[in-house]
């Protein structure tokens, strides 16, 4: 069994606001003791599990506590979920789905190639469109969807290692403290 992330990302967070907003969300969590206000320098999250650590998670998983701890992420990153890869991305304009593998799960290269593209050039320069195959509409990156919510390009991710199930709550609760921001819950594993 490996070690299995969860990285809450801020869709909507810019560069500049991220470390405010981070800052806050960690206040929040410590406040709350779901997290250990001291970094440490553990391998798997530097903000420990806090002695109220099941406010974060589901009633029904409780049972698991989680053994590593909070990694807060700011600046311009691509949040991938580890293992694999998406087999579609959702055009947000025309709902069509970009197939990135077949039914008999070979790579589809030439599908992949305009989102590699831009996923290069956005983490460059902080923007890039992938034009649709269906609507032909030129769609930022950070616009698609992705099976298994696979990807999410942002500035601001908090990526929890080992940890249970969320619950709705804890979502609610960090998406309050983003002033509402779009939130999108990334989970893999190394
Ligand atoms: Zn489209």
């Amino acid at each position: 069994m490996g070690d299995h992330f969860r990285t809450v990302v801020d869709l909507d967070a810019t560069a500049t606001e991220a470390p405010r907003l981070a800052a806050r969300v960690l206040d929040l969590l410590v406040h709350e003791g779901i997290v250990r206000a001291e970094r440490t320098d553990a391998p798997f999250g530097n903000h420990l599990p806090g002695p109220h650590w099941d406010r974060a998670v589901s009633p029904e998983d409780t049972r698991w506590e989680p053994t590593d701890g909070l990694v807060v992420h700011t600046g311009r990153t691509v949040f991938h979920g580890g293992q694999g890869e998406p087999e579609w991305a959702r055009c947000p304009r025309c709902a069509a789905t970009a197939r990135l593998y077949t039914d008999d799960y070979d790579r589809i290269d030439t599908a992949w190639e305009p989102f590699g593209t831009a996923m290069d050039l956005w983490y460059a320069t902080g923007a890039a469109d992938v034009p649709c195959p269906a609507c032909a509409a030129a769609v930022p990156l950070p616009d698609w969807t992705w099976s298994y919510d696979y990807f999410a390009f942002g500035h601001l991710g908090f990526e929890f290692w080992n940890w249970p199930e969320f619950s709705t709550r804890f979502r609610s609760l960090i998406t309050g403290a983003l002033d509402g921001h779009r939130t999108v819950l990334v989970r893999g594993k190394l």
